[in-house]
């Protein structure tokens, strides 16, 4: 038999991955904690109808890589990893499979801390935390997309700052396409410091509030990469940065909350080569996981604000570092995280 995992592309020294189940509840689950150098690994728990257990293992080694990365950056004293379960969030959803999964947790003695992501509740994490203690973000302490949403946006002043050489978004214009709990709340932001917004989204209702409330301008999903505009910020989908749209996209910044925006890393350098500022995404979005760690580890909140306004900063250094070693962004931010997490 091949080792598919040991294989894997994304395997990349993962400390430990675990195969999870439980006949009663049906449980089938994989726990990857991919570093634990900076502390207990930490990430959601994602469930999905995936179509192979192949493609499972390689989400969730990919996701947990990616998580390792950004608690990093954002200078957090968490490692990274993540789980999923195998199953239709919508069909196969049951108290005991969630309880299931907090007795797999609890026998990883704290290695990896979960949280909902995905396919995924507070409501399911509630189930998980009769079982360990080894969960975060139960939803009792408020939701973190304020907190993505606030990172985003000192991300796009220090882009702005970089790009344009000032601090102000009066005449500037964002092409923002995803209006759900964080990419409102960027736009609601963007649009109080003096940007225009044109924006898509496929919930209708979601777009009449920001035609309202916000002034925005929609336009068809697909349009969003043709409209002319200074910056994109993806709030969706992921892999949106690719050949094709960097073909159409007109703006000189990306600077948005979706994981893992660019298709393949080839795309920071064709956006350095277009001129386009590219603020990696597991900088930029780390507002939420930011929140989601001052609470589990019951850090006063007091420093939390600042915290996350550090995203600015570490992107104005990625930035110029960017600049100095001519490297795309995505690379410099890979290098600062493994600065800190390979010893
Ligand atoms: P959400 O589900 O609340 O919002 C997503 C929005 O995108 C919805 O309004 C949806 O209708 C819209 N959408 C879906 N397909 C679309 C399409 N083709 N074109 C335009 N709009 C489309 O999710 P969220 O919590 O706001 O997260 C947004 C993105 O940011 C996701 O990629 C998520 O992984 C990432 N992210 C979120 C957080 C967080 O704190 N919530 C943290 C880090 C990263």
């Amino acid at each position: 038999m091949t080792a598919f995992v040991f294989n894997e592309i994304n395997f990349d020294n993962h400390e430990q991955v675990v195969f999870a189940s439980e006949a009663k509840s049906g449980l089938k689950a994989i726990i990857a904690v991919h570093n634990t150098q900076l502390g207990p690994a930490m990430g959601g728990c994602r469930m999905w109808n995936y179509a192979s257990e192949a493609e499972a293992v390689r989400d969730v080694l990919r996701l947990s890589r990616g998580m390792t990365y950004k608690n990093a950056v954002a200078g957090l004293p968490i490692g990274g990893g993540k789980s999923v379960i195998i199953g239709n969030p919508k069909t196969d959803k049951t108290p005991a499979l969630f309880e299931a999964l907090g007795e797999a947790l609890e026998r990883l003695g704290g290695r990896y801390v979960t949280a909902e992501d995905v396919g995924t509740s507070p409501a399911d994490m509630a189930n998980v935390a009769l079982k360990t203690n080894y969960v975060a973000g139960l939803g009792d302490r408020g939701d973190p997309s304020p907190f993505t949403a606030l990172g985003c946006f000192v991300g796009a002043q220090a882009a702005v700052r970089h790009q344009f050489g000032r601090d102000s978004f009066d005449g500037l214009t964002v092409a923002l396409q995803g209006l759900g709990h964080v990419g409102y709340d960027y736009a609601r932001r963007l649009k109080e410091a003096g940007a225009r917004l044109i924006v898509s989204d496929i919930d209708q209702a979601a777009l009449a509030r920001a035609q309202a409330e916000l002034g925005a301008e929609v336009v068809a999903t697909d349009a969003i990469y043709d409209v002319q505009a200074d910056i994109y910020a993806p709030c969706a989908l992921g892999a949106t940065v690719n050949p094709e749209t960097l073909s159409r996209l007109k703006v000189k910044i990306i600077a948005g909350a979706a994981n893992n925006q660019l298709a393949t890393p080839e795309m920071g350098i064709a956006c350095r080569e277009q001129g386009i500022l590219y603020a990696p995404d597991f900088v930029i979005n780390a507002g939420g996981i930011i929140k989601v760690c001052y609470e589990y580890l019951n850090t006063p909140e007091t420093g939390l604000d600042a915290h996350v306004r550090r995203i600015g900063e570490t992107l104005a250094e990625v930035f110029a570092q960017a600049d100095a070693d001519r490297l795309p962004t995505s690379v410099v931010a890979d290098r600062i995280a493994e600065a800190r997490f390979k010893k």
